[in-house]
């Protein structure tokens, strides 16, 4: 039982955000940086935050032209160029939040890796359609660098994204961490949400930590559990995708620079602290990532190992420090979910495989749609 102390303390706020990832913490900072008088709580079930946003590559990416191939058969170009444009602004709006230094932001230039001739043949359609996106011509070719590179024979062509680059994420999630604990906003961790009573005002949140029941009160609610909402709105387009990285022991001489993709955005690697992170391969089995579990995959790990020492770095000897996984959402649509789901409970979700470029964008969408209700 709660005593009177706790109750009057503790309980009530003008707005409870759940879930601590990138999305629930841009918006936490945002909303009350706009309403300084405003008192809000973030409730989060993990130690720190435990779905996507501690446990990315920490890629400010905006999609690989084979990537963008992909997603052009399913999606069509006007929607080709509203994702972009979210994933630009995003990464935008976050180096304005934190600042370049606190991200570790490095504009080192995404590159795709590209197999036969053909992987070029797109440069300069999609410089064309993404020409109102970027200051310049995103896309250029730069297959004679390749010399550079310590890659297998089996790359041929090489595909360079000038406003890509890479951030440390472990430093961002600290960043948003400290920046919102100095405006005041109260983050609960180890507290999960079981249940809300969505019609109540205000609206009742039950949550578990360390065993105990506490209920929680606030004007408004805002979602921001990525994969993890179906347990709490069941009715969402939105399925869970894992995603397996591995991180290698860090490499004598390492000389590379730069965020890499292939195999149309499923597969990257990027250089860290003298190692490398790699990761993805989630289309080798499709069925075996949808999971809220956070496991390792075998089949997926064994050809990212396999890559990394016949293709990346052929020839080194490189051996592999760690492994761990991470949760996305997916839907049908590539669009992230921002709506209000009842009277004061509103959800921003399925923040798919560019969550870092996008989370701050969505955040203001969200936003704004607190603050017109
Ligand atoms: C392996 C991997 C690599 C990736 N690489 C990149 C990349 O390089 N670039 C990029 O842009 N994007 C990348 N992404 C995607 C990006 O990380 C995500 O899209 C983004 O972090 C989603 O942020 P979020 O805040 O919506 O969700 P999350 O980070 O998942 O946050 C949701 C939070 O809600 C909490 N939660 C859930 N349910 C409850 C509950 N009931 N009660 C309380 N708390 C709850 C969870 O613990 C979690 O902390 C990658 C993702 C993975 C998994």
């Amino acid at each position: 039982m709660l005593s009177y102390w706790e109750k009057v303390s503790f309980i009530k706020y003008d707005l409870i955000i759940i879930g601590s990832g990138i999305v629930g913490l841009s918006t936490a900072i945002k909303y009350k940086q706009r309403h300084p008088n405003t008192s809000i709580a973030i409730l989060e079930r993990g130690v720190f935050p435990s779905g996507a946003s501690t446990k990315n590559a920490g890629f400010a990416c905006f999609g690989s032209i084979s990537e963008l191939e992909d997603d052009l058969k399913e999606c069509g170009e006007d929607e080709i160029v509203t994702l972009t444009e979210k994933r630009y602004r995003g990464i935008c709006e976050l180096r304005k939040l934190l600042g370049d230094e606190a991200l570790q932001f490095e504009p080192v230039g995404g590159f795709e890796l590209g197999f036969d001739p053909s992987a070029c043949d797109r440069i300069h359609y999609y410089n064309g359609l993404l020409e109102n996106v970027f200051p310049k011509a995103p896309f250029s070719e730069v297959t004679e660098d390749l010399k550079n590179y310590p890659f297998s024979k089996k790359v041929t062509h090489l595909i360079k994204h000038r406003f890509e680059g890479t951030i440390h994420t472990g430093k961002m999630m600290r960043n948003l961490i400290d920046l919102a604990l100095e405006l005041g906003i109260q983050i609960y961790t180890g507290c999960e949400v079981k249940h809300l009573e969505r019609d109540s005002n205000p609206v009742r949140i039950h949550t578990v930590s360390n065993k105990q029941m506490v209920e929680f009160r606030a004007s408004q609610i805002a979602l921001c559990t990525n994969a993890f909402t179906t347990s709490l709105l069941p009715d969402l387009d939105l399925e869970p995708g894992r995603g397996q990285v591995l991180i290698t022991k860090p490499i004598p001489n390492l000389n590379l620079q730069g965020s890499f993709h292939y195999h149309r955005g499923y597969h990257y690697f990027r250089p860290i602290d003298n190692r490398i992170l790699l990761g993805g391969g989630r289309q080798l089995d499709k069925a075996g990532e949808t999971s809220l579990v956070f496991e390792s995959n075998d089949t997926i790990l064994s050809q990212l190992k396999e890559d990394l020492h016949s293709l990346i770095l052929p020839g080194l000897e490189v051996s592999i420090e760690s492994n761990w996984s991470g949760i996305m959402a997916f839907g049908k649509s590539k669009n992230p979910i921002v709506k209000k789901a009842s009277e004061n409970v509103f959800v921003a979700a399925r923040l798919g495989g560019m969550g870092i470029a996008i989370g701050a964008g969505v955040a203001d969408d969200l936003i704004k749609l607190l603050e017109t209700h």
